[in-house]
């Protein structure tokens, strides 16, 4: 048996000074060697031929190495600035490879406002096998200083949050962190992604993704990424992609690589669209809140400053009442009513009764007249009529 295939960008292959696009274009993309193909190729095959026993080209069965598998890994940790990335077949199998780090009796400090999914892994999963949790204010890193629970080994940070869109400062909670080296930070940076956001920057030492949202970008493959600087979190992941399998196919490799390397003009429109949307919903009589980042009014408008490059295409608000939110929700045309985010279509969704219903009766209850949009990239103008025709049916 191999060693995992190595996921560390050769020496020398990230030439200092290439941009976020010309990385996410080139970086593990290489033509192809024997073929001069120019896309990576569709490594379909489960097994690689050996000229001798043990005597092979690197790759020997594909849970633990395939080709495109490595060239999506190459690329997504050279995004995110990391010397290490591991690709997982969802983002939940991502978050499972990093809490398997844990052991019985190890505590997780995680937001009030986490996602549903990753609430849902850390207390019914973990939880069953001794990992105890705590959630709290993470915006507030002094009380989470003074709180401190015993045995606490990861801080579980998400910003900006799904669906609240609350910004934690990441390097504030770093800093609190690293008072206690037995204690690691973990970002969610799925939100953000590492266009807008690179959490290792500011003292994150792992960073997790899922790449279903805005990294695949079309709404048509779901996966997970990790990416860390820290060696022995890269070999303690590499094993737990091999050992326990939760790998990505080739297929959908290929498809979120194709998709990462629009994902910087994709984000740019993203927040613009966005941008049009939330003028729209200030101004709207029948919306009581409006949350994104990019409002002065936001409490974490000054962190998100510091750390993002932009605001995103994540919006939510409210509306008052669970009656107007449904009505709302089911009342958009292009605005499709549906689960998941960050593609290029526009989508609508209601997290109390959605993405959020398994957080229902626990501390990460979301709002009842909460209605959550991600917004698409197509033309804005179509977008604000179709936002503003369904507002106009609230009584
Ligand atoms: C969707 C999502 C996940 C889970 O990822 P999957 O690919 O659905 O398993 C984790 N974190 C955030 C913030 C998400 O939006």
């Amino acid at each position: 048996m191999t060693e995992p295939v190595t996921t560390r960008p050769e020496d020398g292959e990230i030439p200092a000074g290439w941009g976020f696009s010309t990385k996410a274009i080139h970086v593990g993309q290489d033509p192809e060697a024997t073929t001069g193909a120019v896309t990576v190729p569709v490594f379909q095959t489960s097994t690689f031929a050996q000229d001798a026993v043990g005597k092979h080209s690197g790759y020997e069965y594909a849970r633990t190495g395939n080709p495109t598998r490595t060239a999506l890994q190459t690329a997504l940790a050279a995004l995110e600035g990391a010397s290490f990335g591991v690709s997982f077949a969802s983002g939940l199998a991502a978050e499972d490879a990093i809490l398997r780090l844990l052991e019985p009796g190890d505590h997780v400090v995680m937001g009030n406002d986490a996602y549903g999914g990753t609430f849902r892994l850390i207390s019914k999963v973990f939880g069953r096998v001794g990992i105890t949790w705590s959630a709290h204010d993470l915006t507030d890193p002094s009380a989470l200083d003074a709180a401190w629970p015993d045995n606490t080994k990861l801080v579980w940070v998400e910003t900006p949050t799904n669906p609240l869109l609350t910004v934690v400062d990441i390097a504030a909670v770093a800093a609190v962190t690293a008072r206690r080296p037995e204690a690691r930070l973990v970002v969610d940076n799925t939100f953000a992604t590492p266009y807008l956001q690179q959490p290792l920057a500011y003292g994150a030492d792992v960073v997790v993704h899922s790449t279903t949202k805005y990294l695949g970008g079309h709404s048509d493959v779901v996966g997970g990424f990790v990416a860390t600087d820290d060696a022995e979190v890269h070999d303690h992941l590499a094993f737990v992609q091999n050992a326990v399998g939760a790998v990505p196919a080739p297929w959908d490799c290929y498809l979120t690589l194709r998709g990462a390397k629009t994902l910087a003009v994709r984000m740019d429109r993203h927040n613009s669209n966005a941008a049009r949307i939330v003028e729209l919903l200030v101004d709207h009589p029948k919306v009581h809140r409006v949350l994104w980042p990019g409002l002065e009014s936001h409490p974490g408008h000054a962190a998100a400053k510091r750390q993002m490059s932009g605001y995103g295409g994540m919006v939510s608000f409210t509306t008052g009442s669970r009656e107007s939110a449904m009505l709302v929700a089911e009342s958009t045309e292009l605005f499709t009513l549906a689960e998941s985010l960050g593609a290029v279509e526009s989508l609508i969704e209601h997290p109390g009764a959605m993405t959020h219903a398994s957080a229902a009766g626990s501390p990460l209850e979301v709002p009842e007249d909460l209605v959550r949009l991600s917004v698409g990239i197509e033309d804005a103008d179509d977008l604000v009529a179709d936002l503003t025709q369904a507002l106009d049916r609230i009584p």
